[in-house]
């Protein structure tokens, strides 16, 4: 897997508040937080991009989906939240691992800048 910062938290090289693991999956906590419930969602296996998923990723993408249904209702934003997935450097991707970003606890406005 290459180096970066999200595979060393998956190794548990370096720490971070993980408010939920699974097979396929790690949630923790964004250490700059853009709201009050700000957790990013990666996969274990490693995709640099949302454009570098292929098709048998298919059911990967699916699951951090759902995975983002339930941690945003477990952290009491199930009705209100927003997902975000830059994919590259231009649009603010900064961790080449792919993440969801779920965001919420707070008004936004659209479109995001
Ligand atoms: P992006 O800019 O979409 O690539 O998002 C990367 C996110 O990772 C940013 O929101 C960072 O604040 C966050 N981040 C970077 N390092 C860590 C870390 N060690 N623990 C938690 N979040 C991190």
């Amino acid at each position: 897997m290459p180096e970066t910062i999200f595979a060393k938290i998956i190794r548990r090289e370096i720490p971070a508040d993980i408010v939920y693991e699974d097979e396929q999956c790690l949630a923790f906590r964004d250490v700059n937080p853009q709201a009050p419930v700000h957790i990013l969602i990666i996969p274990k296996q490693h995709v640099a991009r949302l454009v570098d998923a292929v098709a048998e990723d298919q059911a990967l993408l699916g699951h951090l989906l759902l995975v983002a249904n339930k941690v945003a209702t477990e952290q009491g934003i199930g009705g209100a939240f927003r997902l975000v997935v830059n994919n590259g450097a231009a649009v603010g991707q900064s961790v080449f691992h792919l993440h969801l970003h779920v965001l919420g606890g707070r008004a936004f406005t659209w479109p995001p800048g």
